[in-house]
């Protein structure tokens, strides 16, 4: 099987992985103060929420990405609407339109797989029939653990929502991912999957490849 067949063989768990995460931000977004103390999971649930998107300090700004944040609600009904489209994307019909192997590896093996939308990068080959608007699945991917599968799913389906503004800003486990702002957070693919290994796996850190 080539890597975009095995990616479209693991959409299902993907799915899964994005199902959790959505039921954990409605869970949040219906919460309402109306008795003290606030059930335990649900600061639980926050507390992963300003781990990997940060304390909101209002307003926000997010280039364009959603319009002014201003409330709590405003903030995660825009992280929300992310997992929205990656859910959208990673829907059979549009993922086996989307996901494509590479026609050759262009970044080397340690890329598992990119995005290409839009206007082109420096060093990103220009569109064309050989490199349409995809997510491409390189070589190596196969290779790869089932687990570690859906997180790069997930992870480039973040990409994919807007690939100019949602980027690689900060990785978990590494210091800068502690001191982004929510601004930067809501622009980081990373922030994406990671809560949402957190929402469905308790897992704070990426996986492994073997996992
Ligand atoms: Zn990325």
């Amino acid at each position: 099987m080539s890597s975009r067949d095995v990616a479209v063989d693991g959409l299902p768990r993907a799915r899964s992985v994005v199902t959790q995460t959505r039921a954990v931000l409605r869970q949040l977004i219906d919460f309402r103060v109306r008795s003290l103390p606030i059930p335990f999971n649900v600061l639980r649930d926050f507390d992963k929420v300003w781990f990997h998107f940060k304390q909101p300090v209002m307003p926000i700004d997010t280039l364009g990405l959603f319009p002014r944040i201003t409330t709590l609600q405003d903030f995660l009904n825009s992280i929300d609407s992310v997992y929205q489209s990656i859910e959208d994307t990673l829907a059979d019909a549009n993922a086996r339109s989307i996901f494509r192997d590479p026609p050759e590896d262009l970044f080397g093996p340690r890329t598992r797989a990119f995005v290409l939308r839009g206007p082109r990068l420096q060093g990103e080959p220009q569109p064309g029939p050989s490199w349409p608007d995809a997510i491409y699945f390189s070589s190596g991917f196969a290779d790869l653990g089932p687990f570690k599968r859906a997180e790069i799913s997930v992870h480039e389906c973040a990409h994919w929502r807007d690939n100019q503004l949602i980027q690689d800003n900060a990785q978990p486990g590494f210091e800068n991912y502690q001191k982004m702002d929510a601004g930067l957070a809501l622009r980081n693919a990373w922030s994406y999957s990671q809560f949402a290994l957190d929402c469905a796996f308790g897992r704070t850190q990426p996986f492994a490849d073997s996992d």
